[in-house]
């Protein structure tokens, strides 16, 4: 028997592995794991419904619903499935997490072979340590926010919550050192009151750190602070989705992204030659780790479509790209 007795699937992996009723989705290439705990998260980050204060369902990560299941159960099930390109296992913040966490990893290391990526609060690097030498292929601590001051507002001090810029910053740094570079990742959510500058900055600091950044749009879940704030415009979605493109691929330097009197990112390059970099559509999919499309984490099945999780047709790349403005 695992030494975790329970953990949380997102209910799209738990179809894919027969534990649900539903569509099974041959796209569905990432297998969505998160630590179970009998009450919510220590940390109180304003838009997620995991959060402390938040009065969320506790079964919710983003718009997606996490049931409970037996991991031995879970872990049963993988022999069912060969679909799969990756696991993400999600961690909430509470004192038994690295264990937990070292254990999840160890017994889906017996069972697979495939990339694990962990999305985990800072830790020291005896800690990420652990991790890696239990199994973890890459490493995700998320600052959601591109600011020190946003960042105390949405999840830092001013949330009576553990967590500070410096830590984040930190913890990134030893990653790097452990996993190396292109294994280590952070998260950005577009929507908390940046600029597109400030945004523009956080993605291109992170690029020279070699540290990847996934792209979200503020999604105002019932329950949680933010719950009444609207997502971002997706004008400004398409241009970070493309700014994040470009410079991640080294078709951009630094020198060549400005802003114009409105606020609004500009590149400064040809015309012609963005279309051919951007018209795939291929800047407009799910960011994050390899492999990783989150189906419908923030958006409606009705859209609009900030992430896709999936090649986007023609018409939707050439629509995107015209969102830009570029
Ligand atoms: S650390 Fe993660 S799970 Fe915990 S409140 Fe913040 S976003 Fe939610």
């Amino acid at each position: 028997m695992a030494l975790v007795e329970k953990v949380r699937l997102s209910l799209g992996t738990a179809i894919q592995l027969g534990l649900e009723a539903g569509f099974l989705d041959p796209c569905f290439t990432t297998a969505f794991l998160m630590t179970y705990r009998d009450g919510k998260c220590n940390a109180n980050c304003a838009f997620c419904p995991q959060a402390r204060e938040s009065t969320s369902s506790s079964d919710r990560l983003s718009r997606i619903s996490w049931p409970v299941y037996s991991f031995d159960e879970v872990l049963d099930s993988l022999d069912t499935i060969d679909t799969f390109r990756r696991y993400c296992i999600q961690s909430l913040n509470y004192p038994q997490a690295v264990e937990d966490v070292a254990s999840i990893l160890k017994e889906l290391r017996v069972k697979t072979s495939l990339p694990v990526s962990v999305s985990i609060h800072p830790l020291d690097s005896t800690g990420i340590t652990r991790l890696h030498d239990a199994g973890a292929t890459s490493i995700g601590v998320a600052f959601d926010a591109c600011t020190p001051e946003l960042f105390d507002e949405v999840k830092g001090k001013k949330r009576g919550a553990p967590y500070r810029w410096e830590t984040h910053l930190k913890a990134l740094q030893d990653a790097l050192e452990i996993f190396g570079q292109g294994n280590v990742t952070t998260h950005l959510v577009i929507g908390l009151g940046e600029t597109e500058k400030e945004a523009a900055d956080f993605i291109l600091t992170m690029n020279k750190m070699g540290i990847s950044v996934g792209l979200f749009a503020l999604t105002g879940v019932r329950g949680t602070t933010l719950e009444k704030e609207k997502p971002p415009e997706l004008s400004t979605y398409r241009r970070m989705q493309a700014l994040r493109f470009l410079i991640s691929h080294g078709y951009l330097t630094e020198t060549e992204v400005v802003i114009d009197s409105e606020g609004a990112l500009k590149v400064e390059l040809d015309a012609s030659l963005l279309g051919v970099l951007l018209s795939s559509g291929e800047a407009f999919r799910t960011s994050g780790c390899q492999g990783c499309n989150r189906p419908f984490y923030n958006e409606r099945p009705s859209g609009p479509m900030y992430n896709y999780p999936r090649p986007l047709t023609p018409e939707e790349a050439a629509d995107a790209l015209a969102l830009t403005g570029w």
